[in-house]
């Protein structure tokens, strides 16, 4: 049970931290505990040592999630599970499993939809079974993850460990003044959060391990098997599933909206979590009731709001527009695609080749040198020539020559590949002459195509659009 939340009163809270509740509690708040004092050192203050390592470890956390559960699991041994008891186990794990994903998070932390009084009574029941804490203080920690994303005031950062956004946050002390500021004043007016919150630890016993018992005990008989399996062990698998999505939802999978925060989509995390396993696309559009928008993407949590809302009981369910959502994928494509990009040999830039006349241009070539121009760029074919797909003759007779016309089609259309794989030999520009004409002419018919440059201001260039590339070369003396 985690245990930073500021109710007094409640057994799952450590007793140094009662005194130290929330810094965002104000008087008007429920629960707010009058002998708070914010001047007071935390121990997260003082670095860990090997003397005082047990003094930051929450123990009542310990003994929560991971002592009872282990209690339960011996407990097994003597306790076998009878199939009445086990097909409740699954329910009851899925109900409760919704009290948090569609409850506690869709409706309360991120108010993706509204919800009647019967379900938000039936949300606040089976999501306190989830023993999870209350409404109240996971939706305020929930709010300052998605504010404070990565950061140190996110109460759960997965840049601190994969561990620490799975379990750690809540076995070692944290500091309630380092957790984000967030607004949940509109919690505050909610009658069912208020009263989960006054009432946390009865609505946590009865509805996490008294009704699972009491349903399998007058049901079938199993009063052992229902405390043991519907209570203690479905307790365990729904908190490390819910679990998942602070921590495996921050380190597996996918970005497709964003990359430069940690949430990502899985199909794992999402079978694991009740759906919440598309979790770039979550902390992108947090308000959205779905977390997979694909039909064919798992999500029981969007699928459960969907049927509330056939019968009445959820209504205003928020959707971001598919074309906001597809541009957040395109603009991240784009991203990932000039990344790409910026790895691959274009050839040196046109503005930082050196500009050559063209007479000392016929002259070198005439030297032995294997320079050819094409559309008024010279390229040093030297090491190619013997290469060439169409024969050393062919491609010798350009040498020295304007080949603008022989390249594009005079004698042979040179692919889109050819016209890349030139790029990448060329040495300067020509001055002056028809064959500048052609490039300035080129530039401006191609002006928005030729001077697209990507973010790190490269330029971008299309299948097409090489600047060797003329649809109808002018034809020179030289070129003949
Ligand atoms: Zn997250
Ligand atoms: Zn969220």
């Amino acid at each position: 049970m985690p245990s930073h939340q500021p109710v007094a009163g409640m057994s799952a809270i450590d007793p140094e931290y009662i005194s130290q509740p929330s810094a965002q509690a104000s008087p008007a708040e429920p629960n707010r505990n009058l002998k708070y004092d914010p001047k007071k050192p935390h121990i997260t203050d003082s670095p860990i040592t090997r003397g005082n390592w047990y003094k930051h470890v929450n123990w009542l956390n310990v003994f929560f999630i991971l002592g009872i559960p282990l209690m339960g699991l011996i407990s097994t041994y003597w306790t076998p599970l009878r199939w009445q008891t086990a097909v409740w186990t699954v329910i009851y794990y899925f109900c409760t499993g919704l009290g948090i994903t569609a409850g506690y998070h869709r409706l309360w932390a991120h108010k993706s939809y509204s919800a009647a009084l019967p379900l938000r009574i039936f949300l606040a029941g089976v999501g306190g079974g989830a023993v999870e804490g209350s409404i109240r203080w996971w939706s305020r920690d929930h709010r300052a993850h998605h504010r404070y994303t990565d950061t140190a005031k996110d109460p759960y950062s997965v840049r601190k460990g994969l561990l620490y956004s799975h379990i750690g946050w809540m076995i070692m002390k944290q500091n309630p003044k380092r957790i984000g500021r967030t607004d949940i004043s509109d919690l505050n007016e909610d009658p069912v959060v208020v009263w989960q919150h006054r009432h946390y630890l009865k609505v946590v016993l009865f509805m996490g391990l008294i009704f699972p018992t009491l349903v399998a005990g007058i049901g079938w008989g199993d009063w052992m098997g229902g405390y043991i399996y519907a209570g203690i062990l479905r307790i365990f698998f729904v908190q490390q599933a819910t679990f998942c999505v602070n921590s495996l939802a921050h380190w597996l999978g996918d970005q497709p909206f964003d990359d430069r925060n940690s949430p990502r989509d899985h199909v794992i995390t999402a079978f694991v979590t009740l759906g919440e396993g598309y979790h770039n696309f979550h902390h992108e559009f947090p308000s959205d009731y779905r977390n997979a928008i694909e039909w064919h993407q798992y999500d029981p949590t969007k699928w459960s709001i969907w049927v509330w809302s056939k019968l009445g009981l959820a209504t205003g369910l928020k959707q971001f527009r598919s074309n906001e959502i597809e541009k957040g994928r395109v603009q991240q494509l784009q991203k990932k695609l000039d990344q790409k990009r910026s790895k691959l040999d274009w050839g040196i830039p046109l503005d930082q080749l050196p500009v050559i006349e063209w007479e000392d241009y016929v002259e070198q070539a005439k030297n032995g040198r294997g320079l050819i121009a094409v559309a008024g760029v010279v390229h040093d074919v030297t090491d190619f020539i013997n290469e060439h797909p169409g024969g050393k003759a062919l491609i010798r007779s350009g040498v020295g020559k304007d080949a603008t016309a022989m390249f594009n089609g005079g004698v042979y259309l040179h692919s889109n590949g050819a016209h890349n794989l030139l790029s990448t030999m060329r040495v300067g520009v020509i001055r002056g002459g028809c064959e500048v004409e052609i490039w300035k002419r080129t530039q401006r018919e191609n002006k928005d195509g030729i001077y697209l440059k990507d973010d790190a201001g490269n330029r971008i260039i299309r299948a097409g659009n090489q600047i060797t590339k003329v649809e109808q070369p002018m034809t020179t003396a030289s070129a003949a």
